[in-house]
C-alpha cells in the first residue's frame, strides 16, 4: 500500500483565527487559554482534514505560536540568554517577548525560509548556548493527537538545519563546535516520543539542498548515529530544490526513509533510487507544496505506478514540502471566476489529490475514475482556455528582438543628455515613492472598494493627497519629486489589478512571520497590459510642479516573485510578459512628458535559486527582463531602479547588468558597508545610498547624515550621487517624515557648498575595506517584512 501523508499544513487557519487570536492576545485583550484554546482547536481541525482524507499518519508538531524554528528553540531551551528567561518556564507570553522584542531587548532576527516568503526567528547561539531542555508544548500537542485516537508523526526541523540556520554574534564563533550538545539534544527528545510510543518522525533537513561546506555535511554523519538509537523511525526530509548530489551520504546514514521534493527537481528521482537501501522508504513529493494549481494526476500516476511496483509499501506520497506555503482552502473564494477556480487546489484540495492518488495506487484506477476524469479535464480546459492563451501576446514574444533589452546609447552619452535635460544639482535629492499611508488615505480607498464613494470623489480625493504630497516635496527643497503612491496597497497587487492574466483571490491568505500574512495574486494567463495604468496619475503630478516628477513602477521580476505563477510555462517566459506590459508603461509615461521613470525590483534578489550553479541562468534572464521594461525610452528619459536589501556584493554584477541609470538601494543600516561594495566593483551608473533607515520612526540628525554622505563620496564619485531614504516612506508618520527629510535636504546642501570649495582630489575614492560582509536586514534579509512595497496583514 503506498502511504499518503503530509509534512505539514498551514496553521494559521482558513479564516486567520490564529493571527486575530495572537493579535487579540498581545493586545491584553483575550487570556494566554484562550489563545491555546484557538490554536487547539485549529491543530485539532487540521488532523481532522488529514483523517477524514484517508491519511493513516497525522502530521503533528508542525504547529507554531508563531514560527517553527523558534518552537524548536524553545524546545530544545536554546534561549538567547539576552532575555534572561528560564527555559523550563517559558511563557507564552515571554515567548511572544523573543519573536517581538520588550521593553529592554529587542527581538530575536527574522529571516527569509529558503527561497520562500516565509520568515523565521534564527536562533542566537553561543559556545554557552544550552539545550538541556525547554518548554514541553511540542510533547502537549503530540499527546494532544494521540487523545484524539489519531496517529501522529512528529515533524522536527533537523539538527543539521537548525545549526545552519542559526547565528552567533560572536565573530569566529563556529557553530558546528555545538553540534554534539545539539545531537544530544535532539536524542533526549526523540526517546520522549519513543516512549509515547511513536514509531515514524519527520526530520527536515532542507539544509541538504544547499551548497553545504564539507565539515556541514560531514556533520550529518555525526548526528544520525545517536539519534537511530533511539529505536524511532526517522525520516529524513528535504525541499525546495534537488538532494541528489547527496544521496549517496543521505543513504548511508541510520535512517529509514527519505522524501524528497519531485516538483521543484523530479529529476532526482534516479539519483535515490540507485542508492535507497533496500528497507528504505521513499516519499515522493509529488504535489505542489509551493503553488496553488491543480496537480495532472494522471501524469503523476504514470511515475508513480512503476514506482509503486518497484517500493510497495515503501512507497510514501507526499506534498513537495509542508503546506505552509499555500492558503487553506478554496472553500472561502466565492468570488474567483469559476473556471479559474476549477484549475486550483489549495492545502485541503491538496490533501484531496492526495487520496486520489493514493487510492489509484493501491485499488486500481477504476476505484476513483471519476476524480481522474475530473483532473483530466481541469487539464485539458486549462490547456486550451482562451483566459491563459492570448496570440497576440505570444506573437510578441515570439518577435522579441535582443536589441529591445538594450536602451540607445551607452550609460556616458545617455547620462550627459539627461544631465542636460534635467539640469538637477550636484547630490540630487529624491524619495523612494511613497509617503505616508494615513488614515484618511486608507479610508478612501476602503470606501471606494466598498462602492461608498464613486469614481469622481475618489479621484478628487487621491488627488488632494497628491497634490498635499507635491507641495510638501517642494517646500523641502527636493529635487525630483514623487507622487506619493497614495492610490496603492500593494505594489504588485496594484499593477496586477490592471493587467490581463492576474486574478485575486478573497482569502488565500499565506503567513508570511508571525501573525503577518500576504495574499498574492495569482498569474494564470499571458499578460498584458490592456490600457496606461499610471499615466493620468503621473501626468497630473507633473502639472503640479515644474520639477522632475518621478514615473513609479513595479519590475517585472518582483511582480512575478511575489504572485503565485503559472506552472505551465517558464517562470523566464512569465516574466518576459511582465516585462513588455512594463515597457509599454514607460514609453507612455515618457509620452506624457514624464522625464525619470522608476522600476522597483525590491524582490530581484530573493529570486535567487538556492544552489550558486543556478544562480546566473537566473540573473540572467531576471536582468534581461528588467532591461527589456526599461529600455524602450530616449536617451534624455532617465531610468531609476530600487532595490531594498543588504546583500548586494555577490551580485553586483548583475545589478551593474541592469544598467539603470540611476539605482537607489538600502545602505543606512550597515553604514555604508555596502556601498564600499559597489566602490570596489567599480558600479558605474549613479547610486543614491539611503541616508537613513524609514524602518524607525526615530528622526536622524543632520549629522549623522552628512557623515554617511561623505562617507559615500569616498567610494562613488561625489557627481555620480543621490540623496533619498533607503526606502518608501508607506509606513511612516508625517511629522517624522518631514523632519527627517527636511534634514537630509540640509545635510546635501552643506555637502554641496563644500563640494564647490574643494578640491575635486580630496574626494578621491579610499580604499575599501578589503573582507567586509554587510550585515542583513534587522528584520530580514530580503524585502517583504514590513517593508514598504508588500502589503501584509
Ligand atoms: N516605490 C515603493 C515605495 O516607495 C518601493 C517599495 C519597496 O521598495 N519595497 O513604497
Ligand atoms: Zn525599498
Amino acid at each position: 500500500m503506498a502511504r499518503p501523508h503530509l509534512l505539514g499544513f498551514p496553521r494559521i487557519g482558513a479564516r486567520r483565527e490564529l493571527k486575530f487570536a495572537q493579535e487579540a492576545f498581545w493586545r491584553g485583550e483575550t487570556s494566554e487559554a484562550a489563545l491555546r484554546e484557538t490554536g487547539s482547536t485549529l491543530r485539532r481541525r487540521h488532523w481532522q482534514l488529514q483523517a477524514n482524507a484517508g491519511l493513516p499518519t497525522v502530521a503533528a508538531g508542525d504547529f507554531a505560536w508563531y514560527d517553527q524554528m523558534l518552537g524548536l528553540t524553545t524546545l530544545l531551551g536554546a534561549l538567547p540568554s539576552r532575555f534572561g528567561f528560564d527555559p523550563a518556564a517559558l511563557t507564552l507570553a515571554q515567548y511572544f517577548e523573543l519573536a517581538r522584542g520588550n521593553a529592554a531587548q529587542p527581538a530575536m532576527e527574522m529571516t527569509k525560509w529558503f527561497d520562500t516568503n516565509y520568515h523565521y526567528l534564527v536562533p542566537e547561539l553561543d559556545a554557552d548556548s544550552t539545550f538541556d531542555g525547554g518548554a514541553n508544548w511540542y510533547f502537549d500537542e503530540i499527546d494532544e493527537a494521540l487523545a484524539q485516537g489519531l496517529t501522529p508523526r512528529p515533524v522536527l526541523i533537523g539538527p543539521v538545519t537548525y545549526l545552519w540556520l542559526s547565528k552567533s554574534h560572536v565573530p569566529g564563533f563556529n557553530r558546528l563546535s555545538l553540534l554534539p550538545k545539539v545531537t544530544a539534544a535532539f536524542q533526549r527528545i526523540l526517546s520522549q516520543l519513543r516512549a509515547r510510543g511513536i514509531e515514524w518522525v519527520q526530520i527536515d533537513e532542507p539544509a541538504l539542498c544547499l551548497d553545504l561546506p564539507p565539515a556541514w555535511l560531514d556533520a550529518f554523519d555525526h548526528a544520525y548515529p545517536p539519534l537511530a538509537e533511539t529505536g524511532v523511525r526517522l525520516l529524513l526530509a528535504t525541499y525546495f530544490d534537488t538532494a541528489a548530489p547527496h544521496a549517496a551520504r543521505a543513504a548511508a546514514l541510520p535512517v529509514h526513509g527519505f522524501h524528497i521534493d519531485l516538483v521543484r527537481a523530479p529529476q532526482q528521482l534516479a539519483d535515490w533510487l540507485a542508492v535507497l537501501p533496500e528497507a528504505a522508504v521513499l516519499s515522493a513529493g509529488v504535489i505542489d507544496g509551493r503553488n496553488i494549481w491543480r496537480a495532472d494526476l494522471r501524469r503523476l500516476l504514470q511515475t508513480l505506478q512503476p514506482l509503486h511496483a518497484r517500493l510497495g509499501d515503501r512507497l510514501w506520497l507526499a506534498p513537495s514540502c509542508s503546506l505552509l506555503h499555500v492558503p487553506v482552502s478554496l472553500d472561502a473564494e466565492t468570488r474567483l471566476d469559476p473556471e479559474l477556480r476549477s484549475w486550483l487546489a489549495f492545502a485541503t484540495e491538496k490533501l484531496d489529490e492526495l487520496r486520489t492518488l493514493a487510492t489509484a495506487l493501491n485499488e486500481g484506477e477504476a476505484a476513483v475514475a471519476a476524480r481522474l476524469a475530473a483532473s483530466d479535464e481541469a487539464q485539458a480546459a486549462r490547456r486550451s482556455s482562451r483566459r491563459v492563451v492570448n496570440q497576440q501576446v505570444q506573437k510578441r514574444l515570439a518577435a522579441l528582438d535582443p536589441a529591445m533589452a538594450g536602451r540607445n546609447s551607452p550609460f556616458d552619452i545617455r547620462i550627459a543628455r539627461q544631465r542636460e535635460a534635467l539640469q538637477l544639482p550636484a547630490l540630487p535629492t529624491t524619495t523612494i515613492g511613497s509617503f505616508p499611508q494615513t488614515p484618511a488615505i486608507r479610508q478612501t480607498r476602503a470606501a471606494y472598494k466598498r462602492g461608498d464613494i464613486g469614481a469622481l470623489e475618489y479621484l478628487e480625493r487621491i488627488r488632494g493627497e497628491i497634490a498635499l504630497a507635491v507641495r510638501k516635496q517642494e517646500e523641502l527643497g527636493l529635487d525630483v519629486l514623487v507622487h506619493g503612491e497614495a492610490e496603492r496597497n500593494d505594489m504588485v497587487e496594484y499593477f496586477g489589478e490592471q493587467l490581463c492574466g492576474y486574478a485575486f483571490t478573497e482569502n488565500g491568505w499565506v503567513q508570511s512571520y508571525g501573525s503577518r500574512c500576504v495574499k498574492p495574486p495569482v498569474i494564470y494567463g499571458d499578460v498584458y497590459r490592456p490600457e496606461p495604468m499610471t499615466v493620468d496619475t503621473a501626468r497630473y503630478a507633473q502639472s503640479l510642479t515644474t520639477r522632475p516628477m518621478k514615473g513609479m513602477l513595479t519590475g517585472p521580476v518582483t511582480m512575478l516573485q511575489w504572485s503565485f505563477v503559472r506552472d505551465d510555462q517558464p517562470r523566464a517566459d512569465t516574466t518576459r510578459q511582465l516585462a513588455l506590459a512594463i515597457r509599454d508603461e514607460v514609453v507612455d509615461l515618457e509620452a506624457a512628458g514624464i522625464r525619470v521613470i522608476q522600476i522597483d525590483e525590491p524582490a530581484l534578489r530573493e529570486g535567487l535559486p538556492l544552489r550558486r550553479a543556478d544562480w546566473d541562468a537566473y540573473l540572467g534572464w531576471a536582468v534581461q527582463a528588467f532591461r527589456l521594461s526599461a529600455s524602450g525610452v530616449r536617451d534624455e528619459t532617465q531610468i531609476h531602479t530600487h532595490m531594498c536589501y543588504a546583500e548586494f556584493n555577490d551580485i553586483l554584477p548583475a545589478i551593474a547588468a541592469m544598467d539603470a541609470d540611476v539605482i537607489t538601494i538600502e545602505t543606512s543600516r550597515s553604514a555604508m558597508e555596502l556601498l564600499e561594495g559597489f566602490g570596489e566593483f567599480d558600479y558605474p551608473n549613479e547610486i543614491g545610498p539611503g541616508v537613513y533607515d524609514i524602518h524607525s520612526p526615530r528622526v536622524p540628525g543632520v549629522d549623522a547624515m552628512t557623515r554617511l554622505l561623505e562617507r559615500a563620496c569616498q567610494v562613488i564619485p561625489p557627481e555620480r550621487l543621490w540623496v533619498n531614504p533607503d526606502c518608501g516612506l508607506k509606513t511612516r508618520g508625517w511629522p517624522e517624515t518631514e523632519a527627517a527629510l527636511a534634514n537630509m535636504v540640509s545635510a546635501t546642501r552643506q555637502l554641496r557648498a563644500r563640494l564647490a570649495h574643494e578640491a575635486p582630489a580630496q574626494w578621491k575614492r579610499a580604499t575599501a575595506v578589503p573582507g567586509r560582509t554587510a550585515t542583513t536586514h534587522a528584520h530580514g534579509a530580503g524585502c517583504g517584512v514590513d517593508c514598504a512595497g508588500q502589503a501584509v496583514a
